[in-house]
C-alpha cells in the first residue's frame, strides 16, 4: 500500500516536471469576450458578467497531441496603456487576438495590435491565432466571416469564429490548443 501511494504521488510530479510551459496572452478591445473565452476554455462554462477591469492569469494543463502542456494564460483587461501592453507582449510566447463580430471597431483594432506585437518581438516570428467571438449574435453581425479569414491570411495565422456562450463544437478549446501547437513548433 505504501508503495502504491508513493507511486501515485510521484507519477504526476514527474509528468509536471517534464511538461513544457507556454505563456499565452489574450488581447482585444474591452467587451469582445476575452474573459468569457478564457473561462469557457478553463471550465467549459459561460459566465455572463465578468469584471471588465480585471486582469487575471490562470494555469491550466491539457493533453495536446499526446503531450501534457502547461499553459499560463493572461487575460488582459483591454484598457492598458502602451507600456503595459508591451510588457504583456514581452511576457507571452503566443497570442490570441480577439474581436467581436458585432463590433467593427474591435475588428479594426486587431491589425494595430499585431503591428505592435511584431515590433516588440522583432526579429522573432510571433505565434498567434485570430478569434472572432460572439458568433451566436448573427442577427447583429458587422464583420463577415470572409473579412476575418482575409485578415487571418494576411497575418498568416489560424482563424476561428466561435462563441464563448454557445460553444457546442468546441471551437474555443481548438483555438487555444492550436496556439499551443504553433508555439511548440517554433
Ligand atoms: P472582455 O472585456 O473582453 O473580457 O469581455 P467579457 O468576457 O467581459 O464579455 C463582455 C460582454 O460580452 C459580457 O456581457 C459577456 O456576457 C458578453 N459575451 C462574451 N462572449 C460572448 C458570446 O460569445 N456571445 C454573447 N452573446 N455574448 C458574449
Ligand atoms: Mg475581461
Amino acid at each position: 500500500l505504501a508503495c502504491w501511494s508513493s507511486l501515485y504521488i510521484l507519477v504526476p510530479a514527474e509528468a509536471m516536471a517534464k511538461s513544457p510551459e507556454v505563456k499565452l496572452a489574450v488581447f482585444g478591445r474591452a467587451g469582445v469576450g476575452k474573459s468569457a473565452l478564457v473561462v469557457r476554455f478553463l471550465t467549459r462554462r459561460f459566465i455572463w458578467e465578468y469584471d471588465p477591469t480585471l486582469e487575471s492569469t490562470y494555469r491550466h494543463q491539457a493533453n495536446i497531441d499526446d503531450e501534457v502542456v502547461t499553459m499560463e494564460i493572461l487575460d488582459t483587461a483591454g484598457q492598458e496603456d502602451i507600456q503595459q501592453k508591451e510588457g504583456h507582449m514581452r511576457w507571452g510566447d503566443g497570442f490570441i487576438l480577439v474581436y467581436d463580430i458585432t463590433d467593427r471597431g474591435s475588428f479594426e483594432e486587431v491589425a494595430p495590435i499585431r503591428t505592435l506585437l511584431e515590433e516588440v518581438k522583432k526579429p522573432k516570428n510571433v505565434p498567434l491565432v485570430l478569434v472572432a467571438n460572439k458568433s451566436d449574435l448573427e442577427h447583429i453581425r458587422q464583420v463577415s466571416t470572409e473579412e476575418g479569414e482575409r485578415l487571418a491570411s494576411e497575418m498568416a495565422c489560424a482563424f476561428y469564429e466561435c462563441s464563448a456562450c454557445a460553444d457546442a463544437s468546441g471551437g474555443v478549446a481548438e483555438a487555444f490548443h492550436e496556439l499551443c501547437r504553433e508555439v511548440r513548433r517554433r
